[in-house]
């Protein structure tokens, strides 16, 4: 049994307290290799913010578990290299699917993992995220459950339609689960294509999206006062990346995400926690390209990973300051 507070890492509670009292949002940051998380620790110690850094089911496939947890441990202590003397790093499972893999992650040094039952019944999800619940709160991890489905492919999570989270049900659920955080769906989708060119309107030459259920959300937020709300797949998809990455090679296509100011307004609300993981996939591709395209006799990857986690690192503080306003709130 590794715990985390043997790594300095920090569980969610206070964290997403503090937050949603402050009326700001946790950044929740994917990471599956080394510069992403030095990208991420730089960005949270420049910008004084208290970071998730989540794991999925493919970045263990990718990365391996152990690997990773140790990559995070390493994160508290570049933190404080870094001029950070009490860093706030949390490491998350990201869609844990199973007792098992909750559990294994729990023995292993993680302080918070998510249950994801959503595609399940509504009892079977119940008493699965009661299961582990019960198992993690021995230990002091924190646990987010979900209700409603969220559309989308990323990673091995996959719908192919949503189902909003129904307000009715969230007062029996958080109750009987015992969970800490809840993962809701009002309109946000996993990966880089959340919406198709015919579900938005043209504005000024942009396509917008159609807006967050926030009615959906006051209603569950009037239900639960003062509750930790989690939003997954809220990736914005910057057009700049994406049009660099279409410069230098790349064929992505109508790739649209959740516009910011959305995401900062329900930052505001209980919303303590987003889900950001294509933004850093666009931006360190992106920066990949570009480099490449421009310097074709280079083959060094320190050459080209650089600029990649020099560019994610921006996309992160952009995040911090301007979209979730988590800047300054360590301590
Ligand atoms: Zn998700």
């Amino acid at each position: 049994m590794i715990s985390y507070k043997e790594l300095g890492l920090v569980n969610t509670k206070e964290m997403f307290a503090k937050a949603v009292k402050g009326g700001y949002a946790i950044p929740a940051f994917n990471f599956n290799t080394m510069e992403q998380m030095q990208a991420i620790v730089q960005a949270a110690v420049e910008t004084k913010s208290p970071v998730i850094m989540q794991v999925s089911k493919g970045a263990r496939n990718y990365a391996n578990g152990t690997i990773l947890r140790n990559l995070a441990k390493g994160a508290v202590e570049y933190a404080k290299e870094l001029g950070c003397e009490n860093p706030e790093i949390v490491l998350h499972l990201d869609h844990g699917d199973s007792f098992e893999i909750c559990k294994e992650c729990i023995d292993n040094g993680f302080s918070s993992v998510m249950i994801d039952g959503s595609h399940l019944p509504y009892e079977e999800n119940v008493a699965l995220a009661k299961k582990v619940v019960e198992y993690a709160h021995q230990y002091d991890v924190t646990v987010e459950a979900e209700l409603g489905v969220l559309a989308g492919v990323e990673d091995e999570v996959c719908a192919a339609e949503s189902h909003y989270t129904k307000p009715e049900e969230v007062i029996d659920f958080a109750t009987r689960t015992g969970c800490d955080s809840l993962a809701i769906s009002i309109g946000t989708s996993h990966g880089a294509h959340k919406f198709t060119p015919e579900q938005c309107t043209l504005v000024n030459g942009v396509l917008v999206p159609p807006p967050l259920a926030f009615d959906i959300l006051a209603e569950i937020e009037a239900k639960l006062p003062g509750f930790p709300i989690v939003l997954h797949g809220s990736s914005s998809v910057p057009q700049e990346e994406v049009e660099t990455i279409n410069k230098y090679g790349g064929a992505l296509k109508a790739a649209i995400g959740i516009p910011e100011d959305q995401l900062r307004q329900a930052s505001k609300s209980a919303v303590c926690k987003i889900n950001i993981d294509s933004d850093s996939r666009l931006a360190m591709t992106a920066a990949v390209r570009k480099y490449l395209a421009e310097n074709p006799s280079h083959f060094d990857p320190r050459q080209y990973l650089k600029p990649a986690r020099d560019n994610m690192k921006k996309m992160y503080i952009h995040k911090i300051v301007n979209v979730l306003g988590s800047d300054n709130k360590l301590g």
